[in-house]
């Protein structure tokens, strides 16, 4: 049975039943110390009255009662289920043996004889008391613990109810995540990172089953630049957009496309083993750009340039694989956009090899591997030297000396050519004054390349080495391609103003080889316009020198003076100055010589005023 402490037990009641009055009394003031309800009833008939009423600890019950004898009444009430449980105490004036084994036949729990004996009976009377009591308290109890258990389950399926319901929304929000990070927001392609996931997974089963391989296309939009920076981003996206949906098109079911960024979009070719293949897919790409697109009611002509890997043995992941689509892609673009190209194994060597030219160009300048050469440039009116063009040299510990078309690319490339292009003015300017010094007045002429032309601090910078070096500003002149100023126009030219203002001139490199923009032209702070040396080698041919006479009308109209590039012979310096040229630099004057020796001719050819002086 279970302890309850005694203060917290219920009260119980106790029933009473004798159809004498002072029998009850007798009975009351027995049982009154236990502290209970006690309840009467004078007959058979009131006690089952009174049970049906109320809960008994117990029942102490006269047998003879007239009407309904003890025993009757406790037939009936074991014959309803709630009484049934109720022990009852018989109380009997006859100490008759048939009336004690009737009592307990019946299922009394007790038999007690009068005259009672108060402490027999209290003790009796208390110890059902106490059963009911700890039953009372165990019911409650337990009814306690089972709305306690209620309420938590409760309280459980509403929490799961809610978890369930955060779990949707997480899925969602993952979904939605997963989306956004593995997507490409403009065309809805796959973006980078699940591409690579994809030609992973596929290098990892080719690993396993090279039957039937992969091919890899990388594609790059060619002059994509061109139509974002002149129609706007928006025009920009929206060539993006077709050029995408043409691609998906183009391509089969089971090809993953994807955007990698920018203008650059990725296919893996599933199961496509045979180069003939990749190359036909390839083919069939170029075929769906070729129509216009239609961006902003203009007609715009795209293509693209694609590089092709075939998976190998040699490629063990992604990188490795996008790398030489990349080499791929790039030597398309440099065979004239529109086309595709295979990777081979040679172009890999000679990636490693500009790598390693790269790395050691690096150190170049810290190794005092560059040199100047000076060649001079003579005015045609009396072939005395006015100016010396600086022009890099990079000796090599092995390959001996290259030349700038070897090395300026690169650096271009490499992000080295501001650092190298800030070499070549200090140097070129320390000549300079050490030329000057020695009583020459030459103008000293200086390539800039994109890179430095992109570079907002380039004319502070130059003013800086100007002023170490001890030189007034306008002794220098910068040379300059229009492709180089076209590229970064908005940095570009007002650089060129601030130092044209600081007393520097400029001049325009290699006039009509590349990008002209002749309503651009007067609008640039030009001093003077260098034709390129293919239009002086075709003077030979050319009786009347159209182009040559042109460009020189057009100098002069401009306000400009005249160099050409590349005199070879005494012929085309003829007929450089009867067309009017200005000025001539090449091969018949003098080649590109070392410091000293430039110094040594200018000064034994110059002119006369600063001679006499
Ligand atoms: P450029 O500025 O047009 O320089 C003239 C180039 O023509 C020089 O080639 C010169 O050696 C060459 N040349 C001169 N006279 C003749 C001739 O009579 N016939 C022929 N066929 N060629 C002649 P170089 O030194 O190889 O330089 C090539 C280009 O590299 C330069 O062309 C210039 O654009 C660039 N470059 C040279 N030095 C630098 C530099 O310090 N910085 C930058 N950014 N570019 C440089
Ligand atoms: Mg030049
Ligand atoms: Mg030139």
């Amino acid at each position: 049975m279970a302890h309850v402490p005694p203060d917290s037990l219920p009260r119980v009641a106790v029933l009473l039943v004798d159809d004498r009055a002072d029998n009850l009394l007798a009975l009351e003031a027995v049982l009154e110390p236990l502290g209970q309800r006690l309840v009467r009833a004078r007959s058979g008939e009131e006690a089952l009255a009174a049970v049906a009423e109320e809960d008994f600890a117990v029942i102490l019950m006269d047998i003879r009662m007239p009407g309904l004898d003890g025993f009757e009444t406790m037939a009936l009430l074991h014959a309803r289920q709630s009484a049934r449980r109720v022990p009852i105490i018989f109380i009997s004036g006859h100490p008759a043996e048939h009336h004690l084994l009737r009592s307990y036949a019946a299922g009394a729990v007790d038999y007690i004889l009068k005259p009672i004996d108060p402490d027999a009976i209290r003790s009796k009377v208390s110890v059902f008391v106490h059963l009911r009591q700890n039953e009372l308290a165990l019911e409650l109890a337990q009814a306690k613990l089972e709305k306690r258990v209620a309420e938590r389950t409760a309280a459980l399926a509403e929490a799961n109810r809610a978890l369930a319901l955060e779990v949707t929304e997480r899925k969602a929000a993952e979904q939605k995540l997963y989306e956004r990070a593995y997507h490409d927001s403009l065309t809805g392609l796959a973006n980078r990172s699940l591409f690579i996931l994809h030609l992973d997974r596929a290098i990892a089963r080719y690993r396993r089953r090279p039957e039937p391989g992969f091919a890899l296309a990388l594609l790059d939009v060619d002059r994509f630049k061109i139509v974002n920076d002149s129609l706007g981003h928006l025009a920009g996206d929206q060539l993006l957009l077709g050029f995408a949906q043409r691609l998906t098109g183009a391509l089969r079911e089971v090809d993953t496309v994807a955007r990698l960024g920018g203008d650059e979009f990725a296919v893996l070719l599933d199961g496509v083993g045979e180069l003939k293949e990749a190359t036909r897919l390839a083919a069939r790409i170029e075929g769906a750009l070729a129509a216009p697109f239609e961006i902003d009611r203009r007609e715009i002509f795209s293509s693209a340039s694609i590089g092709i890997v075939m998976m190998d043995d040699r490629y063990a992941c992604a990188e490795d694989v996008l790398r030489d689509a990349d080499v791929a892609m790039y030597r398309a673009k440099a065979a004239g956009r529109g086309r595709y190209q295979v990777f081979d194994l040679g172009m890999h060597e000679s990636v490693m090899a500009q790598l390693e030219l790269e790395s050691e160009l690096r150190r170049a300048v810290e190794r005092d591997e560059l040199s100047l050469r000076y060649q001079p440039i003579v005015s045609l009116h009396d072939d005395t030297v006015v100016e010396v063009e600086a022009l890099v040299r990079w000796c090599h510990a092995t390959r001996g000396v290259l030349l700038p078309e070897q090395f300026v690319p690169l650096a271009e490339d490499a992000g080295l050519m501001r650092r190298l292009g800030r070499w070549v003015v200090e140097r070129a300017l320390d000549d300079l004054a050490a030329f000057q010094a020695s009583g020459l007045d030459v103008t000293m002429s200086v390539n800039l390349s994109p890179a430095q032309l992109s570079s907002p601090s380039l004319a502070t910078e130059i003013a800086r080495i100007a002023r170490r070096s001890g030189i007034d500003p306008r002794s220098l002149n910068l040379e300059v391609t229009e492709t180089a100023v076209m590229t970064h126009r908005e940095i570009a030219e007002p650089a060129l103003s601030r130092l044209v203002e600081l007393g520097v001139s400029i001049s325009l490199d290699d006039f009509g080889s590349g990008y002209s923009c002749l309503g651009h032209l007067h609008r640039l702070p030009v001093g003077a316009l260098k034709i390129d040396r293919c239009f002086v080698a075709q003077l030979e041919g050319d009786e009347r020198g159209t182009v040559v006479a042109a460009i020189i009308s057009l100098a002069h109209n401009l306000g400009m003076a005249v160099v050409a590039e590349g005199v070879e012979t005494a012929a085309q310096a003829e007929r450089l100055r009867r067309l009017g040229c200005d000025r001539a630099q090449g091969f018949l004057f003098a080649e590109p010589l070392e410091a000293e020796a430039a110094r040594a001719l200018c000064f034994e050819r110059r002119p006369r005023q600063s001679a006499a002086s």
